[in-house]
């Protein structure tokens, strides 16, 4: 059966930005820092990595890789070979700590859905009395229709003062927080393992992810370039190291990072009925 066609966008180049916006929100690595990175991090996965295809011991190839007898760009690109090819526990051996502030339920809501190596603590709306919650203002309202942000406006306050009067009237934190809005901010440790972070940074750094943990995400891969460019660079759009891009909601290519997977293999498809009606094998490359 012939399959409906694409409806065409208008390219757009790489969809709006969400770091233009000043959104009040801090990611900060809290460990570890530049020296530990540098002194333990790469040899660390270094060593994992070598162990695999070594006759030497793990203690030993420890030893060379922390006081210098390897080189940092052989350390380098064995790693990138490894992580490249998908052998992913090698990089399951470095943790990185983040503080994160300031962001909205929203967001948090989505986050927590990470379950597989990463740790989350966050501020608890039971235990907390909050005397001045603060909340998240989308852009598209900030700078919308007047009218629509002052309701929008009066209706969060509205809500943050009836918390307010719950608790004043006995009503325990835990019940009173119920009226609290999406939009409320709250405050998160997160510990993720590099190829945890790589694989959340790889669907959060995406343009088809939403603007705020797209710009939590682009903090975070701040922060951890601030401490290893090196390792910073393995945070990427999923699309980055995939080579095509995968999002069904953009088949019409209107960002255009890298190519759609139906496009490519279309491609793919033609060059090989071409091969097959001139008689010759399809190219290799
Ligand atoms: C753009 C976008 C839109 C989304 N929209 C929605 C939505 O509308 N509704 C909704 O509910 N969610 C939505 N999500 C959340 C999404 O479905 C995932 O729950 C979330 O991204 C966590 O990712 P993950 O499943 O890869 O889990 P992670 O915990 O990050 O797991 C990492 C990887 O480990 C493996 N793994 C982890 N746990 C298991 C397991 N139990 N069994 C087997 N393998 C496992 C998988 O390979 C997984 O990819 C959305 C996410 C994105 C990025």
């Amino acid at each position: 059966m012939a399959q409906a066609p694409v409806p065409q966008r208008a390219k757009t180049a790489i969809p709006r930005n969400p770091g233009r916006h000043e959104l009040g929100m801090k990611a900060t690595l809290l460990f570890p820092n530049k020296e530990i990175v540098e002194q333990f991090y790469v040899p660390l996965v270094y060593t994992a990595c070598r162990t695999c295809y070594s006759e030497l011991e793990p203690q030993e190839i420890f030893r060379r890789a922390v006081e210098g007898e390897v080189a940092p760009a052989s350390m380098q690109r064995l790693i990138s070979n490894v992580i490249e090819s998908g052998h992913g526990s090698t990089i399951e051996h470095i943790v990185f700590t983040f503080a994160l502030s300031g962001v909205s339920r929203t967001l948090s809501h989505q986050l927590v859905r990470h379950r597989a190596g990463v740790a989350f603590d966050q501020q608890s709306q039971r235990y907390v009395k909050f005397k001045g919650a603060a909340t998240m203002l989308p852009a598209t309202i900030a700078e919308g229709d007047p009218e629509l942000r002052d309701r929008y406006q009066h209706q969060v306050d509205g809500a943050l003062g009836l918390y307010g009067e719950l608790l004043e009237a006995g009503v325990p934190g835990e019940d009173a927080r119920f009226v609290f809005p999406n939009a409320t901010r709250t405050n998160l440790v997160m510990t993720t393992n590099l190829r945890a972070l790589i694989h959340m940074s790889g669907l959060r750094l995406c343009t088809m992810a939403q603007w705020e943990i797209r710009r939590l995400f682009q903090l975070i891969r701040h922060e951890v370039f601030s401490v290893s460019p090196f390792l910073g660079s393995f945070l990427a759009p999923k699309c980055v190291p995939l080579g095509y891009c995968d999002e069904f909601n953009n088949r019409d290519e209107h960002c255009p990072i890298r190519p759609h997977k139906d496009n490519v293999l279309a491609a793919w498809a033609q060059q090989r009925d071409a091969a097959k009606a001139a008689r010759r094998d399809l190219p290799v490359r």
